[in-house]
């Protein structure tokens, strides 16, 4: 594995921020940050460049070995590759399925990719299951302690949660939309009994949490004090994380040399951004298609050019119910031939008149992108059909991406022979409302879940208020380190 795509110890790869106005950094400081002090997002100076041969090479390859085949460039000399293989090998053991991120055959060239045999049944089990043991690594080098702060709509923090539980050297706050989330996804926040971490139901919307989680970010005493992380998507060591499924599923289904057309259910931009990093480093794929459910930003300024915030509405797929795709910045980041002072001020624009133009960046994001709006009905029909057609049974969120797909395939003219793949992010169980809604049927957790329903639960609730949850965060970290910490 010693070839020309790694870089060398003294080349190792900086960090800048999409804002311009925030030091360059290392791996290890992005990582343990998240956010970059001027409100930007972190950005390698450069993509890492995969040859042909090498990403075939992936096909005979563990999933361990490709995620730390696609990790070492990134980290650099920061970790040798033993240890982040025992840092992936440990966080795929946990997956119940021993492929990790399996393809299931819907029809002649429609694949599905299931990503959600993970310890909480979504696919945000892939990166953060890695981002836990990379931080706890990189802090017991370092003897030091930080607290993570997040915002989800569901399934990040359950995610979160399940990863960081019991290490003694993160405190853990999750920030979620009281009432808007899943029995099941609330219930993998608030059952797990380690101190370290920590549910907050927000009387509010998801954009309010992470306005919440971005307002602690930019007030830079309290993020100080607090050592304050994130962990969102808004990390990147979660969005290089996330690109080993999509290399695997590309070379499992023949690629580099069949082209592989990707749809993703989006929300905050981080999954789809990950498959345009992929790209970006050499995998051969189609446009990435954007799924979206009503909260259809995205498919707007694709087709207007302008990307205007509405309210948000809540849908069957509620981890997709976003207005402010957190991600989307480092995309007009690179369209804009990373001109900091663009994002910069389209950034602060938005702010100020939740509607901007995207100028010169709408070319790229069209040469980029397709964007599909699909509404519940839509979903629910899919559901239907293929449980149906197949008696496979798809959730939400996956059947959005399986829709757009399908309506795709029948407009777009590719110039060779396509594979499609539909991304899988969520497991029908972890919605049994929905689907019980949808089917009749109440699909039943997995056994490795049956506790989760009987176990007592603790969950703070505050109103959208910045100070009380300033104050809830740090009585967390002082809990966990101490106060003299
Ligand atoms: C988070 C999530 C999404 C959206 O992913 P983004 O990276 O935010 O675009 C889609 N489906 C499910 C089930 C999720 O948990």
């Amino acid at each position: 594995m010693q070839g020309r795509d790694k870089p060398r110890k003294s080349e190792n790869l900086q960090y800048v921020s999409t804002r311009g106005e925030a030091p360059r950094l290392g791996f290890e400081e992005v990582l343990l940050a998240g956010l970059a002090r001027d409100g930007g997002l972190y950005m390698p100076v450069t993509w890492p460049s995969l040859s042909a041969r090498s990403i075939a090479e992936f096909a005979d390859q563990p999933f361990a070995e490709v995620a730390v085949g696609l990790l070492q460039p990134f980290v650099g000399s920061s970790l040798g590759r033993a240890d982040l293989l025992d840092i992936a090998r440990a966080a795929y053991a946990r997956f119940s399925h021993p492929a990790i991120t399996p393809l299931r055959q819907i029809d002649r060239s429609l694949w599905v990719l299931e990503l959600f045999h993970g310890p909480t049944l979504a696919f945000k089990d892939l990166a953060m299951q890695v981002l836990a043991r990379l931080m706890d690594h990189v802090l017991a080098r370092r003897g030091a302690r930080v607290s993570i702060v997040a915002a989800t709509s569901g399934d990040t923090g359950g995610a979160a949660i399940e990863a960081f539980r019991g290490l003694e050297r993160l405190s853990v706050v999750v920030l979620f939309p009281k009432g808007r989330i899943s029995e099941v996804q609330r219930r993998m926040m608030t059952t797990p009994a380690e101190a370290n971490v920590n549910a907050l139901a927000i009387e509010g919307t998801f954009d309010d949490c992470q306005a919440l989680v971005k307002a602690m970010f930019n007030d830079l005493r309290f993020r100080d004090r607090l050592q304050l992380a994130a962990v969102n998507s808004i990390n990147w060591a979660r969005i290089v994380a996330q690109l080993t499924y999509y290399f695997v599923a590309a070379v499992a289904l023949g690629g580099p040399a069949r082209r592989v057309a990707f749809s993703v259910p989006t929300g905050n931009f981080g999954d789809v951004f990950a498959g345009y990093a992929a790209k970006a480093m050499g995998l051969p794929a189609e446009p990435l298609l954007i799924a979206t459910n009503e909260n259809d930003i995205l498919a707007r300024a694709w087709r207007t050019g302008t990307y205007a915030l509405s309210d948000v509405i809540a849908t069957s797929s509620p981890s997709m119910d976003i207005q402010v795709a957190s991600n989307f910045e480092r995309f007009l980041f690179e369209a804009s031939g990373r001109d900091a002072a663009f994002v910069r001020g389209t950034m602060q624009g938005l702010q100020q008149s939740r509607s901007i133009g995207l100028g010169t960046a709408l070319k790229a994001y069209r040469e980029s992108f397709v964007a599909e709006r699909v509404d519940q009905a839509a979903v629910g029909d899919c559901i239907q059909r293929v449980k149906a057609q197949s008696g496979y049974l798809l959730d939400p969120h996956s059947a959005c991406a399986l829709v757009a797909a399908e309506r795709t395939a029948t407009t777009s003219q590719p110039s060779a022979p396509v594979a499609r793949v539909a991304l899988a992010t969520a497991h029908p169980a972890k919605f049994p409302e929905t689907l019980e809604a949808i089917t009749g049927k109440r699909p039943a957790l997995p056994g490795r879940l049956d506790r989760l329903l009987s176990q007592p639960e603790r969950v703070t609730t505050l109103p959208n208020d910045l100070s009380l949850v300033q104050r809830f965060v740090e009585r967390c970290a002082t809990t966990v380190w101490g106060p003299g910490a």
